[in-house]
Order: structure tokens, then C-alpha cells, then sequence
């Protein structure tokens, strides 16, 4: 069936910090030009906000660039961080430590990015922005040497089977001069978009985490509106890089979350099972006690950080945001960049679009290089491939990085495939985790009912296998099947006959958050995550 296009100066993929930052920097441009320009932004979440999910402390540096009267205009920056405490865990003790000076939160502010997403949205549509809410972008239109032309949105009301229902309605095109991907870290047209340019090959292979986090509504006596926590060490080994933090807003709110990096190699280790383990330690259970957990949700995030930034534009396009991995890992900030990013591109689009119209964007890199974003990240750059040796050798070298050389080394560590780092299950030793208590550590199934997810179940699946062998031969033969414990809302089941024969990989993928770890573990990449159903995924509130 014929799709129906629409024509635009410029699309973005994703109402993420990043692309609305570049719709509003390209609206602001074309205001003072006074030229007209249309921008339309595709967000795949039901609505601005449904899929954001972050700490989040905001450093607001881009913020007062893009909006300087971000405080008359109602921003949700409500409040300041106005205490860090920075701790060591042991099984039974904490431990505080000097916090590191990446992570001095003076100046920044404990906020929701959701709710400053759906602030960023208003700001957008004031100057004109068109935003479509709940409609992915599926597909990337191409011209026959490659050049980006924009991008199709998914078709709706196909059934599992392929075939058009009653409610079918083809996605349409969205025809654009230059295409911006915002799609957050490891965006699933992005990768497409990578592979088509090679857009990777001078760079080295992207590194990840998953994060999971929960928003706890805590008693009044244990929350101290503005106090920042983070912690190292228990539950995790000395060789896992990882930790919690746990942030206190306003209204008795406290965001906990734990993030466990995506290079572990024991394929026992169950990312959400060590979040729920981490909140029943001596020094963590008493915030919660007495409390109410109100949403839960994880999201990938990017780690590889200078060395991983890829090639940033090819004819017709550029990535911007955690789309391309711009994350801080040492200050655990990513936001301030994806939004300055998302300028800079859109300031190299409005000079383009006033210009020559020259396909590449080249003033773009150009201009990041030139930009604080670069000199940030190119001075942290050793910090996180240091903690490969574990966690003491990466502390040490943590502080004489910071210290002494001041991110000046005249070395760069290089980083390794996160897929690759799985042991064989022979090799590793199982982890015994405790039973939830339904108080302050709960299962995955009620966790996910909490996120409010909901995918049209009659629909081709989303989580696509390459090689359907690949599940029982390679990951069940030789790593115990490490999707069933990776995965934070237990899409991936090994279910067998009643005999305890026949293991086949069941995926639940209506229960599915969208945090793209599947695509990101998978030891042989044999998962492809794409977009289903706009509008399809979780609702969160404000994470
Ligand atoms: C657990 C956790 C804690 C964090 N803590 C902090 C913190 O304290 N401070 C900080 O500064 N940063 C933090 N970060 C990082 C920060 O959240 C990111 O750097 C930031 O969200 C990146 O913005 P973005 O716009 O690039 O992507 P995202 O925020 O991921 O936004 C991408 C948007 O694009 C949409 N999208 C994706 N694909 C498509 C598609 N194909 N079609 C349509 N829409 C699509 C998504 O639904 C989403 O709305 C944290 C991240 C995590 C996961
Ligand atoms: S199926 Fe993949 S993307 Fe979805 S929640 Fe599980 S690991 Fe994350």
C-alpha cells in the first residue's frame, strides 16, 4: 500500500533531551532569522516523557545556554543538590569516602527528566515545533547512494502473523531536508544508520550499562530533600563495574537506582536481583522502611565515552545526544551533553539550510570539538576502562588520573565488546539471591506491572532472532541462558515440556521496557530489537 509523506526541513528522531534541545535551538535560529522552518520530532513513547528514564542530577550548563530564563519559565528544576556522600558497602557496613571530584554536584539540581522532557516539549511547540507523540520512526529513507531522506513511521494494526487487521493503517513518510537520530543510547535506526556508513569504524566499540531504577515515595523522617548518595561495592564482586545511587527530590520522592556495566563476565550475575539485594543492606533498608515504592523501570546507557564516539554525520543526517554516546561516566552525567549536542547539530542544520545545503554536516563535529562536551569527555577518558583491572586498581588509578595527570595522559585506553566478556557457565560460579520480602525488595513480574507497559499483543514480534538455534544450542549449551536473568522485565524465559525436556526460548514481549540490554548482551548478537507499535512500551509517570 502506498504510504502517505510529508515534507519537512527537518525530522528528528526521539523527544529525548538531545533532539528536543535541536528543535528548539533550530526553532530559536529560525525565529531570529526570521526564515521559516518546519521541524517535526517522532517520539515512540505514548507520549514526551513515557520512555525517559535517568537519575537524574542535572548538571543545567546547556540548560541556561538553550533557555537562560529557564527558572521565570517554570522549568521542573526544583531542587538543588546540596549534600553528596559518596560510600563504600561491605556485606554488612558502609564506609564514606572523600567523594570524587567528578561527582561535586554544587550548582546542579535533583530533577525528573521525564517532567523536564514534557517542560522541553511546551517550550518546542511555543516556537512551532511539531511533535508526534507516540509514533516510531522504523524505518530510515534512503536515496540510492545512501543519502538520509527522513524516515517512515511503523505500520500500525499488523498482526503476528505479517498480515494487515481490520485497524491497519501504513506508517507514512516523513520526507526531510536533514534527518537528526535522537533516539537515546543504542537506538535501533542508529545502529541501522551505523551499518549503512560504517560509522563506527574509526571508533572504538561502544560500552554499556543498564541501569534499573525505582521512585520511592519514603516517610517524611527519612528523606532529606536535596542529599545526593552513591555507593561502590557490595553486592557486586571487586571485578564488576558498578553501583546505586539514591537521590532525594522533593515531596518525600527518593530515586534509587543501581547500574551494573555491561562488560560482567559471570553469566550468573542477575543485574535486577543485585539492585533488590543492594536495598536491603544496613545502611540503605532504613530509607525505605515505612515507605512506598511508586514506579520502577531500567534503560541501557552508554560508557565508552571519548574513545567511542563515532563518525557523527553522513549525507543527509547526524546523531546527536546518548543516540551517539556522549555520557560522562565519572560524573554519571549524560544529559547536559545530549542537549548540547543536539545544539550544536542543530545550529550546523540552520547554517546549512541558510547556506549551500550541503549534505554532510560537517560544521557540526567541527563544532563539538571545539565545544566543552569534548574537553570533558577527552579528560575522563581513562577513568572507566581502568576499573576492567577491578575495583581497586580503578580507584587508584581513578585519583592519580585525576589528581596528578588531570586527564592529560599520553596514553588512551581502548575498550573491548561488552558481548564478548561472557564466561562459560562451567566457569562461573551461581549466585543464591534471597527471596523479595514484597517490602523493600520485590520480583520482576510486579516490578514490570508498576512501569505500566502495555504492547498490543496481536503484532509481529519486536525482539527479533536472527538465528532461532542460537537461544538453546550456543546461550542455554554454554552460558545457562543469561537472557533470563539480564533481562529487567523476564521477557526471556527457558520453558520446557512436562518431562523437563525440549528447553525452548519463550518472549514475553509485551512485558518488554525498552532498555535495548537483549540487543547489547546477546554473546552472539543473534537479538535484534526494533521498534514495535508506536506508542507501544512503558508509561512512565516521571523517571
Ligand atoms: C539509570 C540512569 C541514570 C542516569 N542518571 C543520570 C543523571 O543523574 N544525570 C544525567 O545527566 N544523566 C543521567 N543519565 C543519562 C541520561 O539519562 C542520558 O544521557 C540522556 O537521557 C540522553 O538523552 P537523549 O535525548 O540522547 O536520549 P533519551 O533520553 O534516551 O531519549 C531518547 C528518546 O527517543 C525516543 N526514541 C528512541 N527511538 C525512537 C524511534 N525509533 N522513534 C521514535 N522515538 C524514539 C525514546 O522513546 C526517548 O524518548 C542516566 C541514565 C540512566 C539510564
Ligand atoms: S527484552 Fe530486551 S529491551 Fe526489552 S526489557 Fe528485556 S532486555 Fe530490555
Amino acid at each position: 500500500m502506498e504510504r502517505e509523506a510529508m515534507e519537512v526541513d527537518v525530522a528528528i528522531v526521539g523527544a529525548g533531551p538531545s533532539g528536543l534541545s535541536a528543535a528548539i535551538r533550530l526553532a530559536q535560529l529560525a525565529a531570529e532569522a526570521g526564515r521559516e522552518l518546519s521541524v517535526c520530532v517522532l517520539e515512540k513513547g505514548s507520549e514526551v516523557g513515557a520512555h525517559i528514564l535517568s537519575g537524574a542530577v542535572l548538571e543545567p550548563r546547556a540548560l541556561d545556554e538553550l533557555i537562560p530564563d529557564w527558572k521565570e519559565r517554570g522549568a521542573p528544576l526544583n531542587t538543588p543538590a546540596s549534600d553528596d556522600r559518596f560510600l563504600l558497602l561491605t556485606a554488612s557496613r558502609a564506609f564514606r569516602l572523600p567523594t570524587p571530584p567528578p561527582m561535586h554536584n554544587d550548582g546542579n539540581y535533583i530533577i525528573s527528566l521525564g517532567n523536564l522532557c514534557r517542560w522541553l516539549k511546551e517550550q518546542a511547540e511555543a516556537l512551532g515545533v511539531q511533535i508526534f507523540e507516540g509514533f516510531a520512526g522504523a524505518e530510515i529513507l534512503y536515496d540510492a547512494d545512501g543519502r538520509v531522506l527522513g524516515v517512515a513511521t511503523g505500520d500500525m494494526g499488523v498482526g503476528r502473523d505479517g498480515q494487515p487487521k481490520d485497524t491497519f493503517t501504513p506508517g507514512y513518510e516523513l520526507r526531510a531536508r536533514y534527518t537528526l537520530f535522537a533516539e537515546g543510547c543504542h537506538g535501533s535506526l542508529t545502529k541501522g544508520l551505523f551499518a549503512r556508513h560504517d560509522l563506527r569504524a574509526e571508533a572504538d566499540p561502544q560500552t554499556y550499562a543498564i541501569g534499573i531504577k525505582e521512585l520511592w515515595e519514603v516517610a517524611p523522617d527519612r528523606h532529606s530533600q536535596g542529599r545526593v548518595v552513591h555507593t561502590i561495592g557490595w553486592p557486586l564482586d571487586n571485578r564488576t563495574y558498578g553501583g546505586s545511587f539514591l537521590y532525594h527530590l522533593e515531596d518525600n520522592q527518593v530515586a534509587v537506582g543501581y547500574v551494573v556495566a555491561l562488560d560482567y563476565r559471570n553469566p550468573y550475575l542477575n543485574p535486577f536481583e543485585e539492585f533488590q539485594r543492594f536495598k536491603t543492606h544496613p545502611a540503605i533498608r532504613p530509607t525505605f522502611e515505612g515507605g512506598r515504592r511508586v514506579a520502577y523501570g531500567a534503560r541501557a546507557l552508554n560508557e565508552g565515552g571519548f574513545q567511542s564516539i563515532p563518525t557523527l554525520v553522513c549525507p543527509g543526517a547526524a546523531i546527536i545526544g546518548c543516540a551517539a554516546g556522549f555520557l560522562n561516566v565519572p560524573k554519571i552525567k549524560g544529559t547536559h551533553n545530549a542537549m548540547k549536542t543536539g545544539m550544536l547539530a542543530a545550529e550546523a542544520v540552520a547554517a546549512a539550510l541558510a547556506g549551500t545545503g550541503a549534505p554532510v554536516l560537517d560544521a557540526y563535529p567541527a563544532a563539538l570539538k571545539k565545544s566543552w562536551v569534548w574537553d570533558e569527555l577527552y579528560r575522563v577518558r581513562n577513568i572507566r576502562p581502568a576499573f576492567r583491572w577491578g575495583l581497586w586498581p580503578g580507584l587508584a588509578y581513578s585519583a592519580l588520573d585525576t589528581f596528578l595527570l588531570r586527564g592529560r595522559a599520553p596514553w588512551t585506553f581502548r575498550h573491548h565488546p561488552d558481548h564478548e566478556s561472557l564466561r562459560p557457565a562451567g566457569m562461573a560460579t551461581p549466585i543464591a539471591y534471597p527471596k523479595p520480602d514484597g517490602v523493600i525488595s520485590f520480583d520482576r513480574l510486579s516490578s514490570v506491572f508498576i512501569s505500566n507497559t502495555n504492547h498490543e499483543e496481536d503484532q509481529p514480534g519486536h525482539l527479533r532472532l536472527k538465528d532461532p538455534g542460537v537461544p538453546i544450542d550456543v546461550n542455554l549449551a554454554l552460558y545457562d541462558a543469561p537472557e533470563q536473568r539480564y533481562c529487567p522485565a523476564g521477557v526471556y524465559e527457558i520453558v520446557r515440556d512436562a518431562a523437563g525436556d525440549n528447553p525452548r526460548l519463550q518472549i514475553n514481549a509485551q512485558n518488554c521496557v525498552h532498555c535495548k540490554t537483549c540487543d547489547i548482551k546477546d554473546p552472539r548478537q543473534n537479538i535484534n530489537w526494533v521498534v514495535p507499535e508506536g506508542g507501544g512500551g512503558p508509561n512512565y509517570p516521571n523517571m
